[in-house]
C-alpha cells in the first residue's frame, strides 16, 4: 500500500486547483444565478489536458493514471459541480467506455477528438419511463441495411447541448431484456437528432441537463460499440468509472465545505467567543473531516484497482454512495453553521446544499447502491472478469 502521492499527481492538484480558483470561482455564483453553462471553460480544462487525464497518450489523453482523475474531479468540484459533472460524462461515462469497448477504428475517429478536448462526449442511458430500472427503457435500433434507425428519448442528459458525441442506449432485440440492449455512438449531427435543456433545476444550476430525441436517426452500423445486445454491460461497466468520478468529486465538495465552514467559525462571534469555540458547532466541523478523509480513502482504493485493471464494481460503488452522503451531509451542515447567512447566496454553502443533491441520485440512487453493497455480503452478487476489460494503468 501507498498512501503517498508521487510529484506528478501533486503538480496536477496544484494546476487544477489554481486553474478554478482564478477561472471558476470568481464567476461561479453569477453563471449558478444566471443558469448558464460556459463552455469555454472546457476549452481551457482541454488546453490544460484535463479532458483525457487517464486516457493513454496513443489515444491523445495525457497517459496519467486513473487516481490522478479523481484528483481532478475533487479539485473541480471544489470550485462547482456542474465543471465536475462534465468530466463525469465525457471522461467517466464516455471516453472511459470507448477505452475499454471501441474498435481501434471507433477509438481513432472518436476517443482521440475526446480525449484532446476538441469533441465533447456525453451518456444517453435515462429515460421518462427508466432511470433505476435501465431494462425498462423504450428506445429502439432497427437495423437497415448499412444503418440502424433509432427512436426513442433520453432525459436528464449532462451537457445534452453541449456534447458532440453521444454514448446512446437502445433495444434492438426487447424480448432479450438485459440481453437486448445495444450500445451506440451518436453524433449531434445525425438527421433525426435534437436536444432540449430542463429549465428549474435545484441544483448544478451552471451546468447543462436536459433531454434528447431520436426521431428515425439513422445510425451508421460502424457505430455500435461492441456486439449487438452487450450494451446493458457497457453501461454498467461505464458507470463504475462515472461513479468513481462521483464519489471523488464528492469528495472536493466537502473539501470545500470545509473551507467555507472554518473561515466562518474563525469570522462569526456569539456568546463572547468564535463560534468554532463551541463544542456543538465543532461535532459538525469533525464530521465533515471525518467524512472527507473516510471518502478519500475509499476513492483512491477504487481507483488502485482501476490501474492495476481489476474489476472494482463493488468498491466503487462503495465509494460512490458514502462519499456523496457525506458530502450532502457535510453541505446541509454549512448551511447550519453559517445561520441565516447559509441561507443566502452571499456565501457559497447554499449553493453546495443544492449541488450536493444530484450526486446522491444520478448514477445509482444511494438506495441502488445500499442494495448492491448488502447483495454482496449476503452473497446474492459477485462480479466475474468483464470480456473486455478497463485497461490497467501503464506507467510510462
Ligand atoms: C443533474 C442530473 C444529471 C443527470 N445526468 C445524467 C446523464 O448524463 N445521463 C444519464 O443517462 N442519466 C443522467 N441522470 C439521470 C440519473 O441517472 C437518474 O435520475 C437516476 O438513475 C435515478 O433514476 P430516476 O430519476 O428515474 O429515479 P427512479 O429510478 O424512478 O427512482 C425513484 C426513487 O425510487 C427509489 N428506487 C427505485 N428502485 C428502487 C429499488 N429497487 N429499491 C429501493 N428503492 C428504489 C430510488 O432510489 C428513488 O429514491 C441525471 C440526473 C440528474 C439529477
Amino acid at each position: 500500500m501507498n498512501f503517498e502521492f508521487t510529484e506528478e499527481q501533486k503538480m496536477l492538484r496544484r494546476t487544477v486547483r489554481d486553474f478554478v480558483d482564478k477561472e471558476i470561482m470568481p464567476n461561479i455564483a453569477e453563471w449558478d444565478r444566471k443558469g448558464t453553462f460556459d463552455p469555454k471553460i472546457m476549452d481551457k480544462l482541454a488546453n490544460l489536458g484535463l479532458m483525457g487525464v487517464c486516457i493513454p497518450e496513443e489515444y491523445g489523453g495525457s497517459g496519467m493514471d486513473y487516481n490522478s482523475l479523481a484528483i481532478v474531479c475533487e479539485e473541480l468540484e471544489r470550485g462547482d459541480t456542474a465543471f465536475r459533472t462534465a468530466v463525469s460524462v465525457h471522461t467517466g461515462l464516455n471516453s472511459m467506455a470507448l477505452l475499454q469497448w471501441a474498435n481501434e477504428e471507433q477509438k481513432q475517429k472518436y476517443l482521440v477528438p475526446q480525449a484532446k478536448g476538441e469533441k465533447i462526449g456525453a451518456f444517453g442511458l435515462t429515460e421518462p419511463g427508466a432511470g433505476s430500472d435501465v431494462v425498462s427503457l423504450q428506445s429502439t435500433a432497427v437495423k437497415e441495411g448499412n444503418y440502424y434507425i433509432l427512436n426513442g428519448q433520453k432525459t436528464w442528459i449532462s451537457l445534452c447541448d453541449v456534447a458532440d458525441h453521444f454514448l446512446v442506449f437502445a433495444y434492438t432485440d426487447p424480448k432479450k431484456k438485459h440481453y437486448g440492449i445495444s450500445a451506440f455512438i451518436v453524433e449531434r449531427t445525425f438527421e433525426g437528432f435534437s436536444s432540449k435543456a430542463t429549465e428549474g433545476k435545484l441544483g448544478i444550476r451552471a451546468g447543462n441537463t436536459g433531454e434528447l430525441f431520436f426521431d428515425d436517426m439513422k445510425v451508421p452500423k460502424e457505430n455500435l460499440l461492441g456486439e449487438e445486445g452487450e450494451g446493458f454491460k457497457i453501461a454498467m461497466s461505464a458507470l463504475d468509472n462515472g461513479r468513481f468520478t462521483v464519489a471523488a468529486g464528492a469528495v472536493g465538495q466537502i473539501m470545500a465545505c470545509i473551507e467555507a465552514s472554518t473561515d466562518y467559525c474563525h469570522e462569526r462571534e456569539t456568546f463572547g467567543k468564535p463560534i468554532g469555540k463551541h463544542q456543538l458547532v465543532q461535532q459538525m466541523i469533525a464530521n465533515m473531516e471525518a467524512g472527507y478523509q473516510m471518502s478519500r480513502l475509499l476513492v483512491y482504493r477504487a481507483g488502485e484497482l482501476k490501474n492495476k485493471g481489476v474489476r472494482n464494481t463493488r468498491e466503487t460503488s462503495l465509494a460512490k454512495w458514502q462519499a456523496t452522503e457525506f458530502a450532502n451531509k457535510a453541505a446541509n451542515d454549512a448551511v447550519q453553521i453559517h445561520g441565516a447567512y447559509g441561507y443566502s447566496d452571499e456565501y457559497p454553502v447554499e449553493r453546495y446544499l443544492r449541488n450536493s443533491k444530484a450526486p446522491v441520485i444520478y448514477e445509482g440512487t444511494s438506495e441502488i447502491h445500499t442494495i448492491m453493497q448488502a447483495e454482496y455480503v449476503l452473497g446474492y452478487r459477485e462480479d466475474k472478469p468483464l470480456n473486455k476489460m478497463l485497461p490497467a494503468w501503464e506507467e510510462k
